[in-house]
């Protein structure tokens, strides 16, 4: 690629990056031993009408153009992404990446103090499948049960539908390497409620994270949910962990009634059984995935969190 000119640089001069967090006018880019600040090249931004020009977690080539600063010369492909849409320029949705190149969402809970808050749980994962993103559960405090047993109780049913359940506690070590492990040379997206321990969580996977974490996500995060950039958090043993203090509020209004029972994994089997095609599995007769429920092959706290996002709680 070497000779190939382009005003004053070559091909040879560009950098690999990713981009830790976007922000108007400069983004945040790490490299292999730096990070800067840089700016986008014009030329780039008349490509991306409808999606974010840059986004946190995008992997660009750079070019260094002054110590500590550069420009991205090239935005590569995104093969996974956690979006929403929006109203955009014309009839066209506007596509705003909240993190680019996610390989997982971690959902933390914790077993009690508080009490894992279910119908969030459920809607964060509609939002995780509607985005195809694997998603983990970790279910922390668990020294605080008095029987191991519970915390299967509590959450025994997403293992059955699929997703993996950590049970970790910051307070005792558990599953803390189980975590490290999960996270590593993973880009992670984290989301729970306040209060379930994310930051002793991270504390206790790589000293001082949690509070580092903290400490950004609260100064910015103040009433400008919607316009809050994401960071990424590089790990020691390789990988990024995403706060993303807005998504736990975020809606889901890009999710059609009909499609959000795909988004239930154990509703998918049965949507094709259905009498009506238009079904909303919740009066009408026919319906094979109350059938199910009522045979108790989908659990009914599952089936009730359906009908709440339905009804646009
Ligand atoms: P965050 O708001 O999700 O970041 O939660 P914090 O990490 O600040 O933790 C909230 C409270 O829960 C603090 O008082 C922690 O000491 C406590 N906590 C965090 N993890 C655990 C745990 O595994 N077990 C117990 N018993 N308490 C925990
Ligand atoms: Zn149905």
């Amino acid at each position: 690629m070497q000779g190939v000119r382009r005003g004053a640089w070559t091909l040879a001069d560009l950098k690999d990056g990713i981009v830790l967090q976007a922000r108007s006018g400069h983004h945040r880019v790490r490299s292999d031993d730096e990070t800067v600040a840089c700016s986008v090249r014009g030329r780039l931004k008349q490509e991306r009408l409808y999606t974010d020009l840059v986004a946190t977690g995008d992997r660009v080539l750079w070019r260094p153009t002054r110590p500590g600063k550069g420009v991205i010369e090239e935005v590569l492909p995104r093969e996974t992404k956690l979006s929403r849409l929006r109203p955009g320029p014309g009839q066209m949705p506007f596509e705003h990446v909240i993190v680019a190149n996610p390989d997982q969402a971690v959902f933390i809970l914790s077993v009690r103090e508080p009490e894992p808050h279910m119908r969030l749980l459920d809607r964060l994962l509609v939002l995780a499948e509607n985005n195809d993103l694997p998603a983990i559960i970790c279910a922390n405090k668990v020294d605080l049960l008095d029987d191991p047993l519970e915390a299967h109780e509590l959450f025994g049913v997403y293992e059955e539908i699929g997703y993996p359940v950590l049970l970790t506690s910051s307070k005792t070590g558990q599953g803390i390497d189980e975590l490290g492990e999960m996270l590593r040379d993973r880009i992670s997206v984290l989301s729970g409620p306040s209060g379930v321990g994310k930051t002793s969580l991270l504390n206790a996977v790589q000293p001082d994270l949690g509070l580092a974490v903290r400490e950004v996500s609260e100064s910015t995060g103040k009433g400008r949910h919607t316009t809050v950039s994401t960071r990424l958090w590089p790990l020691d043993e390789g990988g990024y962990v995403a706060d993303t203090p807005g998504l736990r509020e975020a809606g889901l209004y890009n999710i059609e009634p009909e499609e959000l029972a795909w988004h239930f994994v154990e509703m998918r089997p049965y949507l094709s059984d259905c009498h009506f095609s238009s079904c909303t599995h919740t009066h009408e007769p026919g319906c094979a995935v109350k059938a199910a429920v009522e045979a108790g092959k989908i659990s009914e706290e599952r089936y009730d969190s359906y009908w709440r996002l339905l009804e646009g709680e």
